[in-house]
């Protein structure tokens, strides 16, 4: 069975992925970015979902870690973000996220698919569509949440 890491500070985040996604992948949990960079280089996971907004270090920072790691470079790595203001999708690919999920969840197929094909491309070739996490038209949408790093630990 293919292990997801979930990095991300929020329980009850937490709690949703694992609902999600739990009888399809092996999931591990990390609440910060330092305790989740020492896991993961010691016994790397498939696939990272990696929330943005975390103390001390940020997914950002995170992702350019392992990016910079020629052993842990090509996870695959999707961005977990409240934010879903114009731009920010384009920002998180630049960056090096492979994709990326607007928070709070809602698309439940969504995520699983872009998990499924971010792993299947990473062993056997890309067999479903390119498509986002989020259709573009939603991702823009204005939100509410804020995921600064003085926001509410979302
Ligand atoms: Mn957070």
């Amino acid at each position: 069975m293919k292990r997801i890491a979930i990095v991300e500070d929020n329980r009850d985040n937490r709690l949703l992925l694992r609902a999600i996604i739990d009888d399809r992948y092996e999931l591990v949990e990390y609440a910060t970015g330092r305790v989740a960079l020492d896991a993961i280089r010691s016994d790397p996971p498939d696939l990272i979902l990696l929330d943005i907004s975390l103390p001390e270090m940020d997914g950002t920072e995170v992702l350019r870690r392992l990016r910079s790691d020629s052993t842990l470079a090509r996870i695959p790595a999707i961005a977990l973000t409240a934010h879903a203001m114009r731009g920010v999708r384009e920002r998180l690919l630049a960056e090096g996220f492979d994709a990326y999920v607007v928070k709070p969840i809602v698309d439940e197929e969504a995520l699983l698919e872009t998990i499924a094909r971010l792993l299947d491309t990473s062993v056997a070739g890309d067999t479903l569509s390119d498509s986002p996490a989020i259709p573009p038209n939603q991702a823009a949408t204005p939100s509410n949440e804020r995921d600064g790093p003085q926001g509410d630990g979302k």
